[in-house]
Order: C-alpha cells, then sequence, then structure tokens
C-alpha cells in the first residue's frame, strides 16, 4: 500500500512536470522563434506563463499533499516530501525554461536565419546594395565581376581541385552572387538538364539570377563560378530553401542520369561520361577533404528539394559508393 503510493505520487509529479513544461517550452521557443527583433528587450509579459507553470505546480502539489492526508495519514510525510519535490522540480524546470527561451534560442534562430550570415557589402565594391537592396553587381557596367572578402576567419581564397581535370575560375555576375560567406557542411549533386557544356549551364544561371558554386563538363573539366576559402565559401542560389546556407553545389553537364553500364527503355536516360564522373568524385573528395564534410553529407538535389528528380536516384547511390572507394 505504502509503495504503490509512493510509485503514484512520482508517476503524478513526472506527468503533471512533463505536460506543463514540454508544451511550455514549446510555445515558448515558437514565440521566440517567429518574434522579429528579438533579444531586444526582456519584456515583463513573457514571464507569465513560467509564473502560471510555477502556480499550477504549487496547485497540483497542494492537491497531492491532501489526497495523501485524506486517503492515509501514515503517508503524510511521503506526500510532504513528493509536494515539496513537486515545487523544486517545477522552479528547477522554469528556470531551464527561461534559460532556453533567452540564451539558447536566439543562438539556434541564427543557424536558421538568413539575415545573421555574414554579408559582403557590394558598395565596397563599387557595386550596388545587392540582391533585395537596390542595383546588384550584375547591373554594373562591365559585368560586374566581383572578388569578395569572407573576411579573416575565412582563411586563404582557394580554387576547386578535380584531380588531372582543369578547373577554370570564370565568377557568375548578377543577382545570383549572393556576397554571403557560409560554412558548408553538405555536398549536393545535380544534372544541369541538357547535355551541353559549362559555359551553357553559366550563361542560364546568370540569366535566372541563380548560381552554383562549380559546373562539370563532359570532358570532366570544371568551372568554379563563386568563391571559395579555406574554410568558408561563398553561398549559392542553387538548392533553394534554406539549404543553400549549407550546401556546396556542383551542376553535372547533362540529364536523365542513370549508372554507366546500366540499361534503361527510356531514350532520355543516359550515363555521363567517365571523365565527367571520375572528374565529379575527385571535386567532391577534394571537398569532403578541405571542409570536413563526411560521404552521409552527400545529397542529391531531389533529396533537399521538393519537385527536384536530379541527379538521378539510382546515380546518385552509384556516385555515393564511387567516393566512398575512391576518396583517399
Ligand atoms: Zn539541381
Amino acid at each position: 500500500m505504502g509503495l504503490s503510493l509512493i510509485i503514484g505520487a512520482i508517476l503524478m509529479v513526472a506527468t503533471v512536470i512533463i505536460d506543463a513544461t514540454v508544451g511550455l517550452v514549446k510555445r515558448g521557443l515558437d514565440r521566440v522563434w517567429q518574434e522579429a527583433g528579438w533579444g531586444d528587450k526582456f519584456r515583463s509579459r513573457d514571464l507569465i506563463i513560467p509564473i502560471i507553470a510555477v502556480g499550477a505546480a504549487v496547485a497540483t502539489a497542494g492537491a497531492s499533499l491532501f489526497a495523501g492526508l485524506v486517503i492515509i495519514r501514515r503517508s503524510i510525510l511521503i506526500a510532504i516530501v513528493s509536494a515539496i519535490g513537486i515545487v523544486v522540480g517545477s522552479l528547477i524546470v522554469t528556470g531551464l525554461y527561461l534559460a532556453m527561451a533567452y540564451l539558447i534560442a536566439p543562438i539556434l534562430s541564427t543557424l536558421v536565419q538568413f539575415d545573421s550570415l555574414s554579408q559582403v557589402d557590394y558598395a565596397e565594391y563599387g557595386g550596388g546594395g545587392g540582391p533585395g537592396g537596390g542595383p546588384g553587381p550584375g547591373t554594373e557596367p562591365g559585368g560586374g565581376v566581383y572578388n569578395l572578402d569572407c573576411g579573416e576567419d575565412a582563411g586563404s581564397e582557394i580554387m576547386i581541385q578535380a584531380g588531372s581535370y582543369p578547373v577554370v575560375k570564370k565568377l557568375l555576375t548578377g543577382p545570383g552572387r549572393t556576397g554571403y560567406c557560409i560554412f558548408p557542411t553538405k555536398i549536393v549533386i545535380h544534372w544541369s538538364g541538357g547535355w551541353t557544356n559549362n559555359d551553357v549551364t553559366y550563361n542560364v544561371l546568370v540569366e535566372r539570377g541563380l548560381s552554383c558554386q562549380i559546373g562539370t563538363d563532359q570532358d570532366g573539366s570544371v568551372q568554379q563560378w563563386q568563391q571559395m576559402w579555406e574554410k568558408k565559401a561563398e553561398l549559392a542560389y542553387c538548392v533553394g530553401g534554406n539549404e543553400n546556407n549549407y550546401s556546396l553545389n556542383n551542376e553535372m553537364v547533362g540529364a536523365y542520369f542513370i549508372p554507366p553500364g546500366t540499361f534503361s527503355l527510356k531514350p532520355e536516360e543516359k550515363a555521363p561520361s567517365t571523365d565527367e564522373i571520375k572528374s565529379s568524385v575527385n571535386s567532391t573528395c577534394f571537398m569532403m577533404k578541405q571542409y570536413h564534410i563526411p560521404y552521409t553529407q552527400i545529397f542529391g538535389h531531389y533529396q533537399l528539394h521538393p519537385g527536384k528528380t536530379d541527379p538521378g536516384v539510382e546515380f546518385l547511390n552509384y556516385f555515393i559508393n564511387e567516393v566512398k572507394k575512391q576518396c583517399p
């Protein structure tokens, strides 16, 4: 009898605390994420929910104390102890809630808020304000090819390497030159959409105001379209949405890729050349090594953006396997 009462009290305490705090932290965080201009002021109304939570916990504690008295007098001590436990627990949880809401949430939010990334001031490079802020670099006379600076923590500027295949630097123009700097953690493989060449992909990107860091041609030659540094890379408008903030992108020339040696009845499906694949494996290995990216962070565009199918499910599996085999 005594034991079941203790277990019952413990379960009740746990349930109340979990119910009250999980929902509360969730709602608190939701509000924090939604609010712009966060962190400027600490408002008293933000304290209302924690205060209600403490009140509810104290009331529950009182109720369980009362129940303990009525049901069995011998257990009065247990009831008191569990009541104190509820109050102390709720205070700890309230403290954690406040810490979460006012310390951790802003740190987390910087990971997803685009504005928190460091952005290059195009005006310093003789251009306009860039995307969203007046004429971007592409509208400037002379094509607006900008060499950007991602700060001291970016390290020295580097060029992509693709083994024995040639790499040329051909910086994009237009609003696709985002001017944002990222610490890359993902590598994304694409097909360009046509069996043409890197120059065609380049022109399409400029026309559409998009950007990807590199392109790989059918002969394995590589064009580097955005800048890279030892630790950072220029953000590309390539995957779409938030994923751009993490991704290094390789636009492989072609469409409807299938693994080499596989047969398809659909005439549009074709494997890239040995050179194009080998070069892309090499550049992927280089990026993995340079930015400490594991092969589990290699993605196809289709995995990160709804409605995309590139570079094909089977081809991507084949490609990742080749990377595993060939990366030193
Ligand atoms: Zn794509």
